[in-house]
């Protein structure tokens, strides 16, 4: 029997199940169609947020916003799921020069970062454990979400409710009308791909600038770390329970797949090294493709000729803190027709396209 729906979405990583997820809300009926071995980008993500660019000491593009924002997202996910997969997480900055000291603390007091840093330095963060001669200080807004347990409860969900179709989807078998798209037995008003890096194979959606970035990350055991901090000095260090650590990450932007690396390793492994003093133990490695646009922006809308067809994509290091915001305005978008903001729509590649 042929089965009606508002949307068909392509693609269970964090785009996908925050969209989908945000559709619900509003009472929509949603198809996700997700084969789970494509892409690993979303499995392998640590989950931090943080407001702050260390480099600068400046905030992310739309902290403020996106970190409201996403806060209250996951908090109702969780309270509507019963499930628990969000918690906030203070970050720990480790300074490596005398002079980052005198600016974490000019910014703390004189700008509107200040509301994110501490304005304190301290000397004492578990010296025995941790490389810490010049002391730290903390970002007190980190935020993390259990990424791979998200991912899980939701992908029941939509078995639970009948939304989910487990296979690698094929092109060939999709029929665009004027308004409306048909896949198999399934008609939806729209079908939107959230294929991450995968959007490259994707043949209505191949021509966005991609600029993906491959990630390797460690899972370590270190005993005595504190467990309900992130680590920042070169790498971060986040403690996910039973003295086990994730530890990351790396950038490759040539060899996109998702294989681990021995130089991924090494790399991670001697990072690591020179923020703690005690032996650690490797796990696991993980290793995956962040797709990230060649301006560093999301991307959300329509396709340029097909109006019934649509990408929520460009997530890029950030998925976390991004989707939610942008998951929400594309729905408005859809919905409702209000604009989307200028630097996350898709029309800013369309006069490039031509
Ligand atoms: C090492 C590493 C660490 C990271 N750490 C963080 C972090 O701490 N915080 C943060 O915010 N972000 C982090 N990121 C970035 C984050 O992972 C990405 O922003 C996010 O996962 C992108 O999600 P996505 O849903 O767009 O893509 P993906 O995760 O790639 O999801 C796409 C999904 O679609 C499926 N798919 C693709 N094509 C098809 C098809 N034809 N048919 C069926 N299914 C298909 C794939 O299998 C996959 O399930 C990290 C990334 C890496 C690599």
């Amino acid at each position: 029997m042929n089965k009606q729906y508002n949307y068909i979405i392509v693609g269970q990583g964090i785009a996908g199940t925050v969209l989908a997820f945000s559709m619900i809300k509003k009472g929509l009926q949603v198809l996700v169609i997700d084969d789970t071995n494509l892409s690993q980008c979303s499995k392998v993500a640590a989950g931090n947020f943080n407001p702050i660019v260390f480099k600068r000491l400046v905030k992310s593009w739309m902290a403020d916003e996106l970190i409201e924002y996403s806060d209250s997202f996951y908090k109702e996910a969780e309270e509507i799921l019963n499930q628990h997969f969000y918690l906030k997480k203070e970050i720990v900055r480790i300074f490596g020069e005398e002079q980052e000291k005198a600016f974490w603390l000019k910014k703390a007091f004189d700008t509107d970062e200040g509301k994110y840093l501490s304005k304190t330095i301290a000397t004492d963060f578990f010296t025995d454990v941790v490389n810490n001669p010049l002391g730290c200080a903390f970002v007190n807004n980190g935020c993390n979400l259990y990424v791979e347990k998200f991912l899980k409860v939701f992908r029941n969900y939509f078995i639970q409710h009948n939304q989910l179709l487990d296979e690698v989807f094929d092109y060939s078998q999709l029929v665009i009308n004027e308004n409306s798209v048909s896949y198999k037995k399934n008609t939806a008003t729209k079908i939107i791909f959230c294929e991450g890096y995968k959007v490259a194979e994707n043949p209505y959606f191949k021509w966005l600038p991609l600029k993906p970035a491959k990630g390797e990350t460690l899972t370590v055991r270190i005993k005595n770390l504190p467990t309900d901090k992130i680590i920042n000095k070169g790498v971060y260090i986040l403690p996910i329970g039973d003295d086990l650590f994730i530890v990351g990450a790396t950038y490759d932007w040539v060899n996109l797949n998702d294989n681990i690396t021995e130089n991924g390793r090494i790399e991670i492994s001697e990072k690591l090294s020179k923020v703690i003093n005690v032996p650690f133990e490797i796990i696991s490695q993980q290793a995956g493709v962040r797709p990230s646009m060649i301006d560093r922006r999301p991307v959300a809308g329509l396709h340029p000729q097909h109006k019934t067809m649509g990408v929520f994509n460009g997530m890029g290091t950030k998925g976390v803190m991004l989707a939610p915001y942008f998951a929400k305005e594309f729905v408005d978008f859809l919905e409702d027709n209000i604009e989307l903001n200028n630097e996350v729509d898709i029309t800013r590649f369309i006069v490039e396209k031509k």
